[in-house]
């Protein structure tokens, strides 16, 4: 079993394979987020699918394995456009995470 991933193994294993795929050349944003929105739509079809089986409805099925792979598709796209602005994912995302509890008055911290 792998061992457990984190903000800095995912961008690492991002940048590593960012050298392979694409020959350590800059890709566009317009690219990256192109990328994004695509994996995004992926999964949005993921949770038509779920709905539709929950709902009875005709038409093809799902079940979470696949929703889970978009959203890990999501998150790898997430980090890459983080990795090619210099971005700490971590330590935005506990920014705003914590931002957020306080605008509402949350008590849940990151
Ligand atoms: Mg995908």
């Amino acid at each position: 079993m792998n061992p457990p991933i984190t903000f800095e193994s995912l961008r690492e294993a991002n940048h590593q394979r960012h050298q392979e795929w694409a020959n350590g050349n800059d890709l566009p944003l317009s690219f990256r987020g192109v990328e994004l929105a695509g994996e995004v739509g992926e999964a949005c079809n993921e949770l038509k699918k779920l709905e539709r089986t929950r709902l009875g409805l005709v038409g093809g099925k799902t079940d979470l394995t696949g929703l889970q792979e978009e959203l890990a598709d999501v998150l790898i796209c997430v980090d890459l456009i983080a990795m090619d602005l210099g971005i700490d994912l971590a330590s935005a995302v506990q920014d705003k995470f914590n931002a957020t509890s306080e605008k509402y008055d949350l008590s849940t911290r990151l």
